[in-house]
Parts: C-alpha cells; sequence; structure tokens
C-alpha cells in the first residue's frame, strides 16, 4: 500500500512552472530592467521540490518511525519560510517514477539503505549526477557494502559499513558546522540519545578533499554510551574520544546535486528536540539548493499529541512521551571486553 500527502498537487507543478516563466519573461521584456528586477524577488524563485521517501514499519511503537518523522518534518517545510515545498512518499518507492519529475530532493527514512532495486538506484544516479539533491536519514545511511560503494559514497561522502561502523545508543553532543547554511540559528550544543550511528565509511578518508565535510559532530566517551548492540565492534572502542561525523555532506561542486547523511532519527521523540529537528530542516533545505534562514528553519513546537500523529502501530493508551532529562542522565553500559567478537 502506499499513498501520498500533498499539499498541491503534482499536476500543477510543471503548468505553474511554465506560467512563472512565461510571467518572468514578459516582465522582462515588457516591464524593462529595473520592474524585472522587482519581478525577480516575487516571481521566478520557484519553491524547492522536496520528495521525503518513509520506508515500512520494522521496530516498535516510537521507533523508526518513517512515515510520521517523514509527515512531521514535511509539515515543518510546508509551514516555514524556506522557498520549498515537501511531500511524502510512503512506504518505500513510488511505483509510478514520474513522482521524481521535478523534483530537487529525495529524503530516504528508511531501513538498509532504502532498500532501492537497481531501477531505482539508476534513476537517482542520473538525477543525482544533473543537480537533484539526496539524503539519507538513520537506517537509510547504510547499504550494502556494494551499494554503499558504489553510490553513497560518490553521492554523499559517507555511508554505514557493518563490521566497521557501529550503532550504539548513546548521548550525543553534537555541534552544527558553524560557517555553513546548516549551522543556520543552531547553539554550539545539541543533545540527544538516540542510536547515533558512527564511524562511517568515507568516500575521502583522510577529509583531504574540498567536497566532503561533517554538517554536525559529537565525540563518543564509554560514559555516554547507555547501549552496545549488534553491530558494535573494535573500531568503536577505538573511536572512543575523537569527533564523529553524525550529519555529513558532498558537494563536489561539477554540476552534481548535493548529498546528505544523518545518522540520528531512531526514536521519533527526538523530532520534539526543537534543535534536533531544526538541523534536520536546514539539512534538508540546503540539500534541496534553497536558501537556509538566517536563523535556520524555525518551526511550531512539538507537542505530545502532534508527536502521535500518525504513527505506524500506535499503542492505545500509551501515548509516545516528549524526550525528558532522564533521558540525558542514563548510566552508561558496561563498556564490551571483547568489541571484536561482540553479540547481542
Ligand atoms: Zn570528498
Ligand atoms: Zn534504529
Amino acid at each position: 500500500m502506499s499513498s501520498h500527502q500533498t499539499r498541491k498537487r503534482t499536476s500543477l507543478w510543471i503548468p505553474l512552472t511554465l506560467v512563472l516563466g512565461c510571467a518572468l519573461i514578459m516582465a522582462g521584456y515588457v516591464l524593462g530592467p529595473r520592474a524585472q528586477a522587482k519581478e525577480d524577488t516575487t516571481v521566478t524563485q520557484a519553491k524547492k521540490k522536496i520528495l521525503l521517501i518513509a520506508g515500512p514499519p520494522s521496530h516498535g511503537n516510537g521507533e523508526h518511525e518513517f512515515r510520521a518523522g517523514c509527515m512531521l518534518l514535511a509539515d515543518a517545510l510546508n509551514k516555514s519560510t524556506a522557498n520549498v515545498e515537501a511531500k511524502v512518499h510512503w512506504y518505500g518507492w513510488p511505483k509510478d517514477l514520474s513522482a521524481f519529475d521535478g523534483v530537487d530532493a529525495v529524503i530516504v527514512y528508511a531501513d538498509a539503505g532504502g532498500k532501492m532495486n537497481e531501477q531505482i538506484q539508476e534513476l537517482l544516479d542520473t538525477k543525482v549526477k544533473k543537480g537533484m539533491g539526496i539524503m539519507f536519514m538513520h537506517y537509510g545511511v547504510h547499504p550494502t557494502k556494494e551499494v554503499g560503494e558504489k553510490y553513497f559514497g560518490p553521492w554523499t561522502g559517507a555511508y554505514f559499513e557493518t563490521g566497521w561502523s557501529v550503532n550504539p545508543h548513546w548521548i550525543a553532543d553534537m555541534t552544527a558546522k558553524q560557517d555553513h547554511p546548516v549551522g543556520n540559528g543552531l547553539p554550539n550544543k545539541i543533545t540527544a540519545y538516540d542510536e547515533f550511528y558512527y564511524n562511517m565509511r568515507k568516500l575521502h578518508p583522510k577529509g583531504d578533499c574540498d567536497c566532503c565535510m561533517d554538517l554536525a559532530v559529537a565525540t563518543p566517551t564509554p560514559e555516554k554510551i547507555v547501549r552496545y548492540i549488534n553491530l558494535w565492534n573494535e573500531h568503536g572502542d577505538a573511536c572512543f574520544g575523537t569527533p564523529q561525523g553524525l550529519m555529513w555532506a558532498r558537494e563536489p561542486g561539477n554540476g552534481q546535486g548535493r548529498g546528505v547523511g544523518f545518522v540520528g532519527g531512531h526514536y521519533h521523540r527526538n523530532w520534539a528536540i526543537d534543535d534536533f529537528r531544526k538541523l534536520t530542516l536546514n539539512a534538508i533545505v540546503w540539500v534541496a539548493g534553497a536558501e537556509v534562514p538566517k536563523d535556520g528553519v524555525q518551526s511550531e513546537k512539538i507537542t505530545e499529541e502532534k508527536l502521535n500523529e500518525n504513527l505506524d502501530r500506535p499503542v492505545k493508551d500509551k501515548p509516545i512521551k516528549l524526550p525528558t532529562d532522564a533521558l540525558l542522565k542514563q548510566k552508561p553500559m558496561k563498556r564490551p571486553e571483547d568489541p571484536k567478537n561482540y553479540r547481542r
């Protein structure tokens, strides 16, 4: 089953673009340069189209709520001052590929790298090479090794690789890149408890390129790890004390679209953390090629009621709670003595 949440119909996009284009040309010819300059600001800046792909349910209530998370983010984008228009498709990839027509950025919030078939991989690759932005969130950054090497590295600069990257649940103090639009309006520290993967496989591991960058970093330490889980390994241990990119980007600057990865988003409640949400909204707007507002993308507070909208499998009389300080005071789990052979 798949559905669309739309504010405006897809079919309006193309005619609207044509009308705006004609209006611009006429403004230029008929009204002269001064009037044209005035028209440019109001007419020519077509909204950037963002398509969020929400994967099917896979976890318990409140975890991997891809659809509810996408809808909450899309709603925030559509109500914001950013010049974007967001739609959500669930569950998984559209069968009708015309859904990608005119799209400026695809945001994939889904398990296992979005589980793209070859047709989708090739379609996205063609579009990214022509300038479409692409962003993966949470388990979305974790494809197979082969797909990671072939696509995720070149698209976004990094990805989760089993046996190399790790997936503990921990309390991270994230710092967003301050000299970058994605850092707009964000404080030096964004604290959250999440399944923050780290030690990504990087396209340019030494950072010796102009194209790849971390957009938000945090430093894991044993005191911050609340749960070591299935994919823990010795590389996770070796990274303690070293800043890790929890959000990263690639911008090759050759006409190819921007790419972003963000490891957060396991717990749905974290979307209620204002700066966590703003970091993500800023990144989505940036990856679509729109201007990130100076103070970042502002959005309404997420109430408990709002947080519980659109859940895949809501539990009666047990709503998801807003994040609490207690989550940030959880005790660390005993550090595994044999990380190399760690299993759940
Ligand atoms: Zn690079
Ligand atoms: Zn997860």
